[in-house]
């Protein structure tokens, strides 16, 4: 039974607005509230999980629509409360109709809009799902890649979650031992020994490895990164962006001094979202709409995962380099840790081939020369490595509380290496350790944590 019968019943429209063949209501609650739907808007008491196809009713018992009316009892229901879902012809008047029928029926049980991710919280409440289960929920409908919505799709079937259980039984072993221990102070000196703690501490610190790397492909599978074009006017940072996409979003032309706003794309790269941002170029200018572009190009930079630099491989060597204020106030701007790539474009006017090297990579956005050894730099670069059916869906949240996990391992692994062995530190940092990890799956949250995660979710999900 759910958690929280306390809770009022709620309803909203579940399918996108517009208009569609298919749009479907979807209320959640107690029995009664639910049953006086059906009775009043089909007529009946519906059979729990069976389609009845009929007339949905309005006050004066003339039809508002007709379609097909589902019935899931409690537990068993996508929220585990007593859930109906109305499905009825996708038009967004017909939709509103039917919702605000559901509003007035509820009115008399505290029926109310459901707010964004709604139903999904309560799905956790009641432990349908956990955390970790319902944010790829959220992301699997974000998903901007099918390799970012397959990675999704395993997280939500436990798999995320089923590794971090593994690793807080190891842990809640080992603190179980400790602790046990730790009555008996006279047994101590060799309980370390006796009970193999660094074999376990060791074991614990490899899985968690193994889990954070994952994770990491998964966040960014789910976040993509911000790749920044930056340059002097005319090396082709347009052209570039063009031919990443594979469509003309930027407008190229002879004239330097373009594109005087950011322009962004989103690209993949073997499933790997990538957001291309072009820029305005970077020169000197009194030109009042090409510096805002130039502030822009700035802003852009210092939200920047990567930054190619693009120069034009017929210039000079000290022309290509440009203004040395600009390229100063470049460097500044770079985030500490954001790579940056130099790219010499028009390799096609070139009359001998170059050799790339670490840093440096020869290509034409005219010709395409050069863009597949760019692809694969540009995922080396954001280390991307795993095969994306190997990844499950990760957040910066998770990353956190797993790096978290690692130092309080560590710490704890310490005070096991002193001479005096401190086990009651390191049985403390083996409790914040599982902590830690019992945050991704929502074991152990805050209210303000859960109100973050689910106010991000659409409503009607
Ligand atoms: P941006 O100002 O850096 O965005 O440069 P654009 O993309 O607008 O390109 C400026 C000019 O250079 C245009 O005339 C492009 O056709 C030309 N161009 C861009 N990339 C290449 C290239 O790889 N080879 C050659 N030959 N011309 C290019
Ligand atoms: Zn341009």
């Amino acid at each position: 039974m759910p958690n929280h019968p306390t809770s009022p019943p709620i309803v909203a429209i579940a399918t996108a607005t517009g208009r569609g063949g298919v749009g479907v209501v979807r209320a959640s609650g107690s029995f009664a509230a639910i049953d006086a739907l059906a009775q009043a808007i089909c007529g009946r008491t519906l059979t729990p999980r069976h389609a009845h196809y009929g007339a949905f009713l309005d006050e004066h018992h003339q039809p508002i629509d007709h379609g097909l009316a589902l019935y899931f009892n409690a537990p068993h229901s996508y929220t585990g409360e007593h859930v109906l879902e109305l499905q009825g012809h996708g038009g967004p008047v017909v939709m509103q109709l039917l919702l605000r029928r559901c509003l007035s029926v509820g009115a008399a049980h505290g029926m109310r809009l459901a707010a964004a991710g709604e139903f999904t919280e309560r799905a956790f409440l009641n432990d349908k799902i956990d955390l970790a289960q319902a944010e790829a929920i959220a992301d699997l409908i974000e998903a901007s890649t099918e390799a970012a919505a397959k990675s999704a799709v395993r997280s939500l079937s436990g798999e995320f979650s089923s590794r971090i259980h593994t690793l807080v039984d190891k842990v809640v072993h080992l603190r179980m031992l400790v602790e046990a221990t730790l009555d008996f102070p006279e047994e101590e000196i060799d309980f370390l020994q006796k009970a193999d703690a660094f074999g376990q501490l060791d074991r614990i610190q490899a899985e968690l490895a193994g889990v954070l790397s994952t994770a990491k492909q998964g966040a960014l599978l789910r976040d993509g990164v911000n790749v920044v074009l930056v340059g002097q006017p005319n090396v082709g940072k347009s052209s570039l962006l063009n031919a990443l996409s594979g469509q003309d979003v930027a407008i190229v032309t002879p004239i330097a001094g373009t594109t005087r706003d950011t322009v962004t794309q989103s690209v993949q790269i073997d499933g790997v979202p990538l957001n291309i941002i072009d820029t305005a170029g970077l020169r000197d200018t009194d030109d009042v709409v090409e510096k805002i572009g130039i502030e822009r190009t700035w802003a852009a930079v210092e939200k920047a995962d990567v930054v190619l630099h693009l120069i034009d491989a017929t210039q000079a060597e000290q022309e290509r380099l440009g203004d040395t204020s600009l390229l100063k106030a470049l460097d500044e701007k770079i985030p500490s840790g954001a790579p940056r790539l130099t790219l010499i474009n028009k390799s096609d006017l070139l009359e001998q081939s170059a050799v790339n090297d670490d840093s440096r990579m020869y290509i034409s956005a005219k010709t395409g020369e050069g863009l597949d050894p760019l692809r694969a730099r540009l995922l080396f670069i954001v280390g991307f490595e795993k095969t994306a059916s190997d990844v499950f869906i990760a957040r910066e949240r998770h990353l956190t509380a797993l790096r978290h996990a690692d130092e309080h391992i560590q710490t704890a692994y310490a005070h096991a290496l002193t001479q005096d062995q401190k086990l009651d530190l390191f049985a403390e940092e083996l409790r914040l350790a599982q902590e830690q990890l019992n945050q991704i799956t929502g074991a152990f949250t805050s209210d303000d944590l859960l109100g973050v995660i689910f106010s991000s979710f659409c409503i009607g999900k």
